[in-house]
């Protein structure tokens, strides 16, 4: 099965082995037959910040499903499974009555992706909310306070093979109203600044420290509308790369390689990708 039909920028070549576990005893067996082989094991969520190898990846890709993507809803927060979407979470929990989850409204991810990069948006990220979580690895299940994660600037300690098979985040009670018209307005101001209906994985590099965002230093440099095969930087976000006609990670891998030689070229800048990558695919310093 092609990853680029498991990726929102829509590429990535075979998986070995692709697995769709719908509860914790069928993940469990399904790691430790894959340790048993020596396969190499990667999680994907939605594949929102993911960039496969045109040559695919040699191992087992696994995607939580069902019994591992059901959600929760608590008098102060909620639980939900690794493979639950924000898009639902943020839904539900609005639903309910609680607030503080309203910044994920617009990250295309799951909750297991979330915690694995720390994601965020509009000031606030998963490591605000989250408390703890469940992970199952070949070597068992264990429960992790959110502490122990290391959680900082869309990094956590979380290593290929442990997966986050459930979270609880911890909420506040709300107006629904107000939750939504939240929601709505983060939704409004994404529509504004990115590029949503063109294939991408969102950010490509993290902003670096300084006043300048990446998106301010690559549109500076000119790269707005570079394109390398089917893949070029938007012209609406210069953070942001899309497909736009059957690309492939190549091409993407190409216009991230220039993109970082020219930030340090113009602004001395070394520019760290905030995107994964899965498989035999290096993205080479500048
Ligand atoms: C249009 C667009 C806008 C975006 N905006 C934002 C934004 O505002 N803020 C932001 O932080 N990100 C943003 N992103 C990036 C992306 O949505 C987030 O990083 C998201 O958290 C990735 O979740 P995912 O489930 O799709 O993970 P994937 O992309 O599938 O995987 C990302 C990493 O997480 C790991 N992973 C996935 N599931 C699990 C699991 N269950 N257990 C352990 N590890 C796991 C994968 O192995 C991989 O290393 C955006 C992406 C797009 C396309």
């Amino acid at each position: 099965m092609p990853l680029s039909r498991f990726t929102t920028i829509g590429t990535g070549g075979l998986a070995q082995y692709l697995a769709e576990p719908n509860e914790e005893l069928a993940l469990q067996t399904m790691l430790q037959w894959a340790e048993q082989e020596q396969l190499a094991i990667a999680v994907i969520g939605l594949g929102s910040n993911l960039l496969p190898a045109d040559t695919g990846f040699a191992g087992l890709v696994l995607r939580l499903d069902g019994a591992l993507a059901a959600i929760e809803v608590t008098e102060t927060g909620v639980i939900a499974g690794g493979g639950a979407t924000l898009a639902t979470v943020v839904r539900k929990v609005g639903d309910a009555g609680l607030a503080g989850f309203e910044f994920a409204c617009a990250i295309p991810g799951t909750i297991g992706g979330a915690v694995r990069m720390n994601a965020g948006a509009y000031g606030r990220e998963c490591k605000d909310v989250l408390v703890g979580v469940t992970i199952c690895s070949a070597n068992g299940i264990r429960r992790a306070h959110a502490d122990e994660l290391a959680l900082t600037y869309r990094h956590s300690n979380l290593k290929p093979g442990e997966i986050v098979t459930q979270a609880e985040l911890a909420l506040a009670p709300g107006d629904p109203a107000g939750i939504k018209a939240l929601v709505r307005e983060y939704q409004d101001r994404r529509s504004a600044a990115q590029p949503r209906k063109a294939r991408t994985f969102g950010s490509v590099f993290k902003n670096p420290a300084g006043e300048q965002t990446s998106g301010q230093i690559l549109e500076a440099c000119g790269l707005k509308g570079y394109t390398v095969g089917g893949a070029r930087i938007s012209e609406k976000h210069a953070n942001f790369i899309e497909n736009f006609a059957d690309a492939t990670s190549a091409d993407v891998l190409a216009l991230m390689v220039e993109a970082r030689r020219r930030a340090r070229e113009q602004f001395g800048v070394e520019l760290e990708h905030e995107v994964q990558t899965l498989g035999d695919i290096v993205i080479p310093p500048a």
